[in-house]
C-alpha cells in the first residue's frame, strides 16, 4: 500500500485506491481536488461573467446521447418504464437553449466503458462534463470560447494554487504555451496523414482512436483542436458541413503532453428532417427520441456546444498520472468502489 491507499503502482495506470479514506486524505488527492475546484470555480465566474444562464442538468431520462465511442448506457427503471442515466446532457442543452440563448451546467456523466479502460489512465466509469451551448453561434465561435475559457481557468489556477503544483511537481512551465492563447488547429484528414506518416493505422473514416489521440497529443507542447471529423465517426446531432458533404463541423481538443482529448463539441443540425436521416443512419430509432424529435419539430434555435471533461481537465492541469486521481470517489470499469 502506497501513501495514497494505493494497492499497486502499475505504470500509468496505477490502480485506483481500495481504501477511500487513505484517498481522500492524502496530499496528491487535497491538491487535484483543491486544482479541480478552482478550475470549476474559475469557469463559472467567466461564464456568468459572459452572459450565460447554469442549469442545473437531468440525471435521468427516456434517452440519452448514443454517441459514446463503445461504452454501455446503464437502464433504471421509472414507474415500469425503461429510462438512462445520462452518458451526457447533449439533447437537454439544444432543448435548454428554448429557455436562455447561452447556457452551461456541470454534469455528472455514467458509461460503462470497456473493461480494458481501467488501464488506460483516461477513463472513469462516472465522470462530469461543464456543459457549454450557444444558440447561433458556429463551429469557430465555439472553438474561441474553449480556447478562452481554458485559458482563462488555467490563468486563475495557476496564479492562485502555486502551493499545489509544487505539491504535485507540476512544473507550470508547462502551461507557456496555453497562457499565451496559442493552440494549435489542424483537420482529422491532417490528423490521420500525421498518425500514418508516424506509422500508427489510423482509419481516415473513424474517430481517433485512443493510442493516435495520445501520440499527437504527446508530440506538441500546446493543446491542439482536431477539427472537420467525417459522418459516421460521430452523433447525429453535429452538422453536417454544406460545402463538404461527408464531413461534420465539430472538433475536439487535445491536451499536450501525451494527456489527450479534453473537450468534444460542434455546431447542431437542429434541422427535423436531417436529424431523423441522420438518427437512422447512424442506427437510432428515432421512435425512441420523441419528446426529443416533437421539440426540435417545432423549431429549436440553432447552436454550437461543447462538453470539457472535468476530471480530464484536472487531470492535465495537475499532471496527474491518471484521471481518477482528479476524482474523490472514483469509478473505473470493473473496479468495485463506493
Ligand atoms: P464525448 O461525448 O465522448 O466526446 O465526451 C466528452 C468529454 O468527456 C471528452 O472530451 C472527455 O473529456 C470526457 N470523457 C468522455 N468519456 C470519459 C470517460 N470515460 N472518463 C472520463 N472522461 C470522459
Ligand atoms: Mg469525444
Amino acid at each position: 500500500m502506497t501513501e495514497d491507499g494505493l494497492t499497486a503502482t502499475t505504470g500509468p495506470g496505477r490502480t485506483p485506491p481500495t481504501d477511500p479514506g487513505r484517498h481522500l486524505t492524502s496530499p496528491t488527492t487535497r491538491s487535484a481536488l483543491r486544482i479541480q475546484h478552482q478550475l470549476l470555480s474559475s469557469a463559472r465566474e467567466y461564464l456568468r461573467g459572459h452572459g450565460f444562464t447554469e442549469l442545473l442538468p437531468p440525471i435521468i431520462g427516456p434517452v440519452t446521447d448514443p454517441g459514446a465511442r463503445g461504452s454501455k448506457q446503464v437502464d433504471i427503471d421509472f414507474y415500469g418504464h425503461r429510462y438512462k442515466l445520462m452518458t451526457s446532457a447533449i439533447l437537454y442543452k439544444q432543448a435548454s437553449l428554448l429557455a436562455f440563448d447561452k447556457i452551461f451546467c456541470i454534469a455528472p456523466n455514467v458509461r460503462l466503458e470497456p473493461l480494458e479502460t481501467a488501464g488506460t489512465s483516461r477513463h472513469l466509469a462516472e465522470f462530469h462534463q461543464l456543459d457549454v451551448e450557444v444558440a447561433g453561434a458556429d463551429r469557430d465561435e465555439a472553438v474561441q470560447l474553449v480556447e478562452d475559457l481554458v485559458v482563462h481557468t488555467v490563468a486563475a489556477t495557476v496564479r492562485e494554487l502555486p502551493k499545489d503544483f509544487a505539491e504535485l511537481g507540476r512544473d507550470v512551465g508547462a502551461f507557456t504555451e496555453l497562457l499565451k492563447g496559442s493552440f494549435g488547429r489542424m483537420r482529422h484528414s491532417e490528423a490521420v496523414a500525421e498518425l500514418r506518416g508516424a506509422g500508427h493505422p489510423q482509419s481516415p473514416d473513424a474517430e481517433l482512436d485512443w493510442a493516435g489521440e495520445a501520440l499527437l497529443s504527446s508530440r506538441r507542447d500546446r493543446p491542439l483542436f482536431v477539427t472537420d471529423y467525417p459522418k459516421g465517426s460521430r452523433g447525429f446531432y453535429d452538422r453536417e458541413c454544406p460545402e463538404q458533404p461527408g464531413l461534420l463541423r465539430n472538433f475536439d481538443l487535445l491536451a499536450p503532453e501525451g494527456y489527450g482529448e479534453l473537450c468534444s463539441g460542434s455546431q447542431r443540425t437542429n434541422d427535423y428532417a436531417d436529424i431523423v436521416t441522420r438518427m437512422r443512419e447512424t442506427g437510432e430509432n428515432p421512435q425512441k427520441y420523441r419528446w426529443y424529435l416533437d421539440l426540435v419539430r417545432e423549431g429549436v434555435p440553432a447552436s454550437a456546444g461543447f462538453g470539457i471533461g472535468v476530471e480530464r481537465l484536472t487531470r492535465y492541469v495537475a499532471g496527474l498520472d491518471a484521471v481518477w486521481q482528479a476524482s474523490a470517489f472514483p469509478k473505473l470499469a470493473g473496479v468495485v468502489s463506493p
